[in-house]
């Protein structure tokens, strides 16, 4: 049996007023994962551990069946592996946002919405002068990039920008952690490396002010990619692979235009498939992530496909582009796959869930169970007729925690 899992980022939803108190699957009538639910078995997943906030990276870890107490290192380590920057032992790797300054205030957390060609440009510059043996600047992706300080320490205190919109910086620089073990995880003390990193942003700011690039954007009266931010750092993650774990497994794939879920796939032991046109919208490539997942099910025993949409959408607040978001989820990806899938000579095991609720309501993750089907071919089936939050309640594998759906999965 090969297995792939389908995950819309965000899909869970509350029950909405406007949709006659349905939540968004019971209105959109998602045909595809109906007809599933009713052919296999349902439950719900606890995805998100005690004391973790309900991140995509979380909650996608947990699926994978990993303990985040034992392996959760931060967004750095994750970006790291997403960007195929190998990560040394003694590498402390963060991420580092450029984002804007006005008035000693942060303004935005993207650098006034910076693009990848020109983010190239000042990490560039910025490694030409700030770098060293210790420091090091990876160009990522637009606003996000990547910053390795050699021999630096994770137990510090920093503050994600996105949180912190039209305060004042200074507060916020970084601190060393009090509550960090007396026993030393790394040459540099907390307070050198928070003392470090301080003194990287300041300096960010002195050499990006100076920048062609943010002089003429300065011209125009535009928004200025005048600072880092370093956030969310940790050391290089052990985690077994899921061939490790499961030997039936021969080689894996993962399938995702977001880079926190390629790393998290790349530790897991699974190659990063890049597909053209995937963006993590509405208007992301859903024929090409079907026919990618489809071709990775021919080679590769694991398949892992990730879309964002649903998310993005609930964020949004947009009740329509998520109803939206869940039909092309539907129709465009998991139809082709569930068709294909019918044709190949091995069995494919198919699970399908999102990793958190993301209520348009609310715009926010939420930390609740998540309703999820299993299917494969001469599966049993359970009685609940429908996919959605409340149906799903009823399935026969009840209620699951963490890294218990992997193992039911898997056990297929
Ligand atoms: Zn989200």
């Amino acid at each position: 049996m090969k297995h792939i899992i389908i995950l819309g980022d965000g899909m869970a939803d509350h029950q909405v007023a406007s949709l006659g108190n349905q939540t968004l699957l019971q209105y959109a009538r998602p045909e595809y994962m109906n007809m599933l639910a009713r052919e296999g078995r349902t439950g719900r997943l606890v995805t998100v551990p005690e004391g973790f906030p309900p991140g995509s990276e979380v909650a996608n870890t947990a699926i994978l069946g990993y303990d985040l107490n034992k392996v959760y290192e931060g967004r750095g380590p994750l970006e790291a592996a997403s960007i195929g920057y190998e990560m040394a032992d003694d590498d402390f790797a963060i991420r580092c946002n450029i984002i804007t300054l006005e008035d000693g205030k942060i303004i935005t957390h993207n650098g006034g919405n910076l693009e990848t060609e020109d983010a190239r440009q000042l990490i560039a510059y910025l490694n030409q002068h700030l770098g060293s043996e210790r420091v090091k600047f990876i160009c990522g992706i637009q606003y996000r990039h990547l910053l390795v300080i050699k021999g630096g320490n994770k137990h510090i205190i920093c503050n994600p920008p996105h949180d912190h919109p039209n305060e004042p910086w200074r507060p916020l620089l970084v601190k060393a952690d009090p509550s960090a073990p007396s026993a030393p995880s790394a040459p540099l003390s907390p307070q050198a490396t928070a003392d470090l990193l301080n003194d990287l942003i300041v300096r960010s700011q002195e050499l990006l002010a100076k920048h062609p690039y943010n002089l003429a954007k300065a011209a125009k009266g535009e928004r200025q990619a005048n600072s880092i931010w370093p956030w969310s750092g940790g050391y290089r993650p052990s985690m077994q692979t899921l061939m490790e774990q499961y030997p039936q497994i021969k080689s894996g794939a993962v399938i995702s235009a977001v880079d926190l879920i390629q790393g998290i796939g790349k530790y897991a032991g699974l190659r990063i498939i890049k597909v053209p046109g995937a963006t993590g919208l509405a208007n992301t490539n859903y024929e090409g992530k079907a026919q990618a997942a489809i071709d990775a099910l021919r080679t590769d025993d694991f398949v892992f496909v990730h879309v964002e949409a649903t998310d993005e959408a609930g964020h949004d607040g947009d009740i329509d582009l998520k109803l939206k978001a869940i039909d092309y989820l539907d129709k465009r990806l998991i139809k082709p796959i569930y068709e294909a899938v019918q044709q190949m000579d091995e069995p494919v095991c198919i699970a399908i869930l999102p990793d958190h609720p993301t209520p348009v309501e609310l715009r926010i993750h939420v930390n609740e169970p998540v309703p999820f089907i299993i299917w494969y071919p001469g599966i049993t089936p359970d009685d609940v007729q429908h996919y959605d939050e409340t149906s799903c309640v009823n399935g026969s594998y009840g209620l699951l925690r963490l890294h218990e759906f992997l193992e039911e999965f898997m056990s297929v």
